[in-house]
C-alpha cells in the first residue's frame, strides 16, 4: 500500500483531508499542519504507520479524549473487497446522516472484509499553546479521582490524559533509558491541554 500515497485533496474550510490509505501518518500531519489543522490521531508509530493502517485497526492514540474514535472521524472512504468489487463509501460531509454507513465497518476490521484503498479524514484546527504535566498518584482510587478533576476543570482544553504504573515506569527505564521526571511513585497520570492565547 505505499505506493499508494497521494494526497488528493485538503479542503482548509471545512478541514477534510482526503487522501490514499498508504499515506504515512506523520507525513499526513505535516501537511495539515502547515495550514493550521491537525489529524485527529497521534501515535507513537506515526514516522512508519500509514492511514489504511490506523483505519482498519482503528487505533485511538494520544488525542482519543480530545477528538474521539475514528468512527467519528473518518467521514468517507473507498475499499475493494475480496470480490475486486469497489466499495465507494466516499463521503467528504461532517452531517452525512443518510441512510446505511458501511465504512464503519471497515474501521476497526483488520483488512478481514477488504483493502482500503482511500479516506476522507475530518482534521481539526491546531491549538498554538501546549502545556504538560507528568503527576504522581499513591493508589488507582487517586489516579481515578485526579481524572475527574482534570476533566471537570480542564474542559475544552485537554488534549490527552494517559496513567501508567511504577512496573510500567520501569520498563521504559530498562529498555528505553527514559526515567519519569519526578519521585517514584505507584502511578503516574500524563496530562496534556493545548488551546490558544488570549489577550486580556
Ligand atoms: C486493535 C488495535 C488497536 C490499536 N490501538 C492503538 C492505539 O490506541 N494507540 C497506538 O499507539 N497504537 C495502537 N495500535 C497499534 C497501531 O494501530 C498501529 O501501530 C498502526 O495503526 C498500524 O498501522 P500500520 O500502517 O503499521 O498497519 P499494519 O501494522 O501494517 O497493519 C495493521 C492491520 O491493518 C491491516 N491493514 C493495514 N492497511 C490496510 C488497508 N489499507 N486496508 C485494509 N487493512 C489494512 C493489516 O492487514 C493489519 O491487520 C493498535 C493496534 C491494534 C491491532
Amino acid at each position: 500500500m505505499s505506493l499508494m500515497n497521494d494526497v488528493l485533496h485538503f479542503d482548509d474550510n471545512t478541514g477534510v483531508l482526503k487522501c490514499q490509505s498508504g499515506c504515512i501518518l506523520e507525513n499526513l500531519e505535516n501537511l495539515v499542519n502547515d495550514k493550521g489543522y491537525t489529524v485527529p490521531v497521534d501515535l507513537g508509530a506515526k514516522g512508519s504507520c500509514q492511514i489504511g493502517g490506523n483505519i482498519s485497526t482503528n487505533a485511538g492514540g494520544l488525542r482519543f479524549v480530545r477528538y474521539g474514535s475514528l468512527h467519528g472521524n473518518v467521514l468517507g472512504l473507498k475499499a475493494v473487497l475480496p470480490s475486486g468489487e469497489v466499495l465507494d463509501c466516499m463521503n467528504t460531509m461532517r452531517k452525512n446522516n443518510t441512510g446505511y454507513d458501511l465504512k464503519h465497518l471497515f474501521i476497526g476490521s483488520e483488512g478481514t472484509l477488504g483493502i482500503v484503498t482511500e479516506a476522507a479524514i475530518l482534521c481539526y484546527p491546531r491549538s498554538s499553546e501546549t502545556a504538560v504535566a507528568f503527576l504522581g498518584c499513591n493508589s488507582f482510587e487517586d489516579v481515578l479521582s485526579c481524572a475527574r478533576v482534570i476533566r471537570q476543570k480542564l474542559t475544552g482544553l485537554l488534549s490527552s490524559l494517559e496513567m501508567l504504573d511504577d512496573p510500567a515506569a520501569d520498563t521504559l527505564k530498562d529498555n528505553l533509558k527514559i526515567n519519569v521526571p519526578i519521585s517514584k511513585h505507584p502511578f503516574y497520570v500524563l496530562v496534556e491541554i493545548s488551546g490558544e492565547t488570549r489577550s486580556c
